[in-house]
């Protein structure tokens, strides 16, 4: 297969989430105040991110966004050599993590770590990049 080099590929605008969508929009709306949320089902505690409809742990659909503390594990991650989207290409190498909040939730974002500083088990703390006055992405870096 003959896959196009990255500095080769036509610019084009970043590849931004939807900041309105209704299922996420309380957690960009924390993000850009930079305050890390997560879903918390309200009759068992279950914590977790991405959002769903449904409790996993116990089928109730009483769910609420709440603040969790912006630390947790760095369980495993990944490094990109080669950019899967054009817009990244000037960021290579850069790193992709899940990461294990306290609270339980995981999150699977870009680490503000250098590739040779990644390292399993290590602890991570929310990071936050301001990409425009309506976006802001998480990110986890070193504490
Ligand atoms: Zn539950």
């Amino acid at each position: 297969v003959n896959y196009p080099s990255p500095s080769a590929a036509p610019e084009r605008p970043r590849n931004l989430p939807d900041v309105t969508a209704p299922a996420m929009a309380p957690f960009w709306e924390a993000a850009q105040r930079h305050v890390l949320t997560a879903q918390r089902c309200q009759d068992c505690g279950d914590t977790r991110f991405p959002p769903l409809e449904l409790c996993p742990a116990c089928w109730s659909v009483n769910q609420a966004w709440v603040e969790i503390a912006p630390e947790g594990e760095l369980w495993s991650f990944v490094v990109y050599h080669r950019a899967l989207d054009p817009s990244k290409a000037q960021d290579l190498p850069y790193v992709v993590g899940r990461v294990v909040t306290d609270a339980g939730a995981i999150f699977t974002v870009r680490l503000d770590l250098e590739p040779e500083a990644a390292t399993v088990g290590m602890r991570v703390k929310a990071s936050w990049d301001d990409v425009t006055d309506e976006v802001t992405l998480l990110r986890f870096t070193a504490p």
